[in-house]
């Protein structure tokens, strides 16, 4: 490398702020520029459904990277800055003050924006959460009778109605599909989750369509397939999340389920990286299956691994995928992909805490699914882990049994 342009990263998530800082780990010394549309230095996401809700302390940005840190690692971070253009003839990008700027490396962390819900588009009370501005203003309706609706319940939609239910809310949620968390959370562990909110009093309406969104006085009424209505001050939708590609379509780079990277996560154009959510890209783990994950440790590792790639290392992506959910008490970890799965067997651990782990027709473990309160299941979903990681296929039997310990399954 070793010209003046430089890499260039946009988007400053956690999947950018990871890869600016590894290229300096790896000894990069050229120019580093950090480029995202949000006011903030890159910001963790994942209180923003959970603490930055329901604790009583006013919400601060958790950094993932610090502006002294930044500083420190020698990256320049254009905050509030939007690109809306990749010159892959020129290898210059142009924000939307005018400003083109030269890049050796690209790499593309532009992240997912929320799902639009069309019939919601002109309420003045249905909002999304996403940024750290969103759940500021959530977070400024929500005191104890404020009634809360929620459409969707996924993790966006649960996580916020444990957080309203802390803060005293009344919280409706609304889910389209027959149950809860239906895409990627296997149902006993739904059942679970789903009867935890239930204790905590929100009304969880599963399997229903909405017709009609209608700003009502003081509020917000929600019309539903099914002839009923239902009622609220404020309405959180929470319906799932888009790959941000519209920069990479425009030049021109392929577009599958978001930015299409191969296994070292680089685009059709060599100079061209992509990673997060906003890509999809082969696992190795399985088969090199495409897939796009939307989660947290993903955008970390990826940024990471994209640094090093854009430096000439060549590595393939080969993680486990891994993400977890705080509800009430209960705490969720879910590693590798559930649906790769055709066989199911249960480990009871006591104490109100389960795992389920997933085995291929193979016999090879793909997945482990687990709840309990805390983080009762996190050493054992870590050994899970490692054992998919390493393609083994431990016996049903063993993997059921709660006194034959993970950790002897991973030394045979
Ligand atoms: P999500 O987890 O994909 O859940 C969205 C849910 O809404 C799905 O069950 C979806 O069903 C349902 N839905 C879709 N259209 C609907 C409609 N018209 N009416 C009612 N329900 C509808 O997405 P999310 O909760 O919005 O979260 C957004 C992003 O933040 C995701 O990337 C998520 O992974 C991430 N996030 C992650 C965590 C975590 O890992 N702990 C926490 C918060 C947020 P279908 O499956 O049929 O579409």
């Amino acid at each position: 490398m070793g010209s003046e342009a430089g890499m260039v990263i946009v988007g400053a998530g956690e999947c950018g702020a990871s890869a600016a800082l590894a290229l300096r780990e790896q000894g990069y010394a050229g120019p580093v520029t950090l480029i995202g549309a949000e006011p903030h230095p890159p910001y963790e996401r994942p209180p923003l459904s959970k603490d930055a809700m329901a604790d009583e302390a006013e919400p601060m940005p958790k950094h993932a990277a610090s502006p002294q840190r930044l500083t420190e690692a020698g990256v320049t971070h254009l905050a509030a800055t939007e690109v809306r253009v990749i010159d892959r003839q020129a290898k210059t990008v142009a924000t939307a003050d005018g400003a083109s700027l030269g890049y050796d490396r690209l790499l593309i962390a532009t992240g997912s924006s929320p799902r639009r819900l069309p019939l919601a588009e002109g309420s003045r009370r249905c909002v999304t959460l996403r940024t750290f501005d969103d759940a500021l203003a959530i977070r400024a309706h929500l005191r104890a009778g404020v009634r809360v609706l929620i459409v969707g319940g996924g993790f966006i939609g649960l996580e916020l109605a444990a957080s309203a239910r802390k803060l005293g809310c009344p919280v409706t949620v609304i889910e389209a599909q027959p149950r809860i968390l239906m895409r990627g959370v296997p149902a006993e562990i739904a059942e679970t989750i789903h009867a935890a909110h239930g204790s905590a009093g929100v009304h969880v309406l599963c399997g229903k369509g909405i017709v009609a969104v209608e700003d009502i006085t003081g509020g917000v009424r929600i019309r539903l397939a099914d002839g009923h209505a239902v009622e609220g001050d404020l309405c959180v939708i929470g319906i799932g999340a888009v790959p941000n590609v519209a920069l990479a379509a425009a030049a021109g780079l392929a577009i599958d389920n978001g930015v299409a990277v191969d296994g070292n996560l680089r685009t059709g154009d060599p100079d061209i990286f992509a990673a997060g959510d906003c890509c999809s890209f082969p696992l190795a783990l399985y088969g090199g299956r495409r897939v796009r994950l939307e989660a947290w440790r993903n955008a970390q590792e990826q940024g990471a691994l994209a640094a090093k790639n854009m430096l000439g290392a060549g590595e393939a992506h080969d993680a486990v995928p891994w993400f977890w959910s705080d509800q009430y008490d209960l705490g969720l970890q879910i590693a590798g992909l559930p649906d790769e799965g055709v066989e199911t067997v249960c480990r009871d651990l006591g104490a109100d805490a389960f795992i389920l782990f997933h085995l291929a027709a193979d016999g090879r473990l793909v997945a482990a699914s687990g709840i309990g309160p805390g983080n009762a299941v996190a050493r054992d979903i870590r050994l899970a882990e490692m054992l998919i990681a390493r393609r083994a296929a431990p016996s049903p039997e063993k993997l059921s049994a709660a006194d034959t310990k993970l950790k002897s399954l991973l030394a045979a």
